[in-house]
């Protein structure tokens, strides 16, 4: 089975690597394993790491040129910016990647939106207003905080409909994510990688009337492999846990809107180097990296799961949610 993760941060390997001098990451260091897992595309972010969030503009302008060089030397990938584009890289067995952004601190404190087009005009059809840092237009989820989105906020969610970009509301606060649902309208919109609070109270998980705003909306939610959301106890953050998860939402959303958003991070890290995030800690056990994805297609199926409900699952909803909100 074919996959589409609608959420990764290779792009951040990508530029950690990229600045120690090494290049072709994507190839040398990611490659093979995507292959090996079925997956034919996917949303790579612009995110800064936590170790620069304080210097937010200088690492977005490192992504910005590490990226760039990066897709210059592409062997075995090809950027995307709209659903035809996709079906074609799709149709020619090519690698595909739709550049998203993942936290807009950068964009947030511009009021002529010039800082936001400059994500846009480097090729993102894709993006999330914040990380887990506060900023110019809004509160995240990890923030604690209870205030919606920032009046230039809202003026930004407005910007990227006309720019006809996918709101992704993961890792915003609840506040802001109804600011989001009502500003959208009925329009799609996304949460790329996040979990049910129903098993695991982390503040970056859904509530079922949060579900319910999204299936109302005709959006999708991206299961995440994220260790911390698959369970309250954290010993309990399996693959298994995870199909739960995927069975919850389609029981509450129906089976249209729910997709892949894995976020695997176990290539991040290097316990030599205190500069560069780990994500190792945070994997989940039968799913520690994208290798891993058939098996959970193998489980939904053991459980009964139809192959075209599955393929809605993997790439179908997903591909819809550009088709429809990119065009
Ligand atoms: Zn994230």
């Amino acid at each position: 089975m074919k996959c589409f993760d609608a959420h990764s941060d290779i792009w951040t390997d990508v530029t950690i690597k990229r600045l120690k001098g090494e290049t072709n990451v994507f190839h040398n260091h990611h490659f093979e394993r995507l292959q090996k897992g079925g997956v034919e595309g996917s949303i790579l972010v612009l995110w800064v790491d936590p170790p620069h969030i304080r210097d937010y503009a200088k690492r977005t302008h490192e992504l910005f040129t590490c990226v760039k060089d990066e897709i210059a030397e592409a062997k075995d990938f090809r950027i995307v910016k709209n659903y035809d584009e996709m079906m074609k890289a799709r149709e020619e067995g090519v690698f595909y990647i739709m550049i998203g952004v993942e936290g807009m601190a950068y964009a947030s404190y511009d009021p002529t939106f010039a800082k936001l087009d400059e994500y846009y005009d480097f090729g993102a059809r894709h993006g999330m207003l914040t990380w887990n840092e506060e900023n110019g237009f809004g509160h995240s989820a990890a923030s604690g905080s209870t205030e919606g989105l920032s009046d230039l906020g809202k003026k930004a969610v407005l910007h990227m409909i006309d720019k006809k970009m996918i709101v992704d509301t993961s890792h915003l606060n609840e506040a802001g994510f109804w600011d989001i649902a009502r500003i959208m309208d009925g329009r799609p919109f996304i949460a790329s990688h996040s979990d049910c609070k129903k098993f695991s109270q982390h503040p970056r998980n859904l509530t079922d009337d949060q579900l319910r705003a999204i299936r109302d909306a005709n959006g999708c939610v991206g299961l995440n492999a994220w260790n911390e959301f698959l369970d309250n106890d954290p010993m309990k953050g399996d693959i298994n846990r995870l199909a739960d998860h995927c069975e919850h939402m389609i029981d509450v959303m129906g089976i249209d809107h729910v997709g892949c958003g894995f976020d695997f991070c176990g290539f991040l890290g290097d316990p030599n180097d205190p500069e560069v995030y780990s994500g190792m800690d945070a994997v989940t056990w039968g799913l520690e990296d994208a290798s891993k994805i058939p098996h959970l297609f193998d489980i939904l199926r053991d459980r009964g799961m139809r192959e075209d409900e599955i393929e809605k699952i993997a790439f179908g909803n997903f591909h819809r949610i550009v088709k429809e909100v990119v065009g």
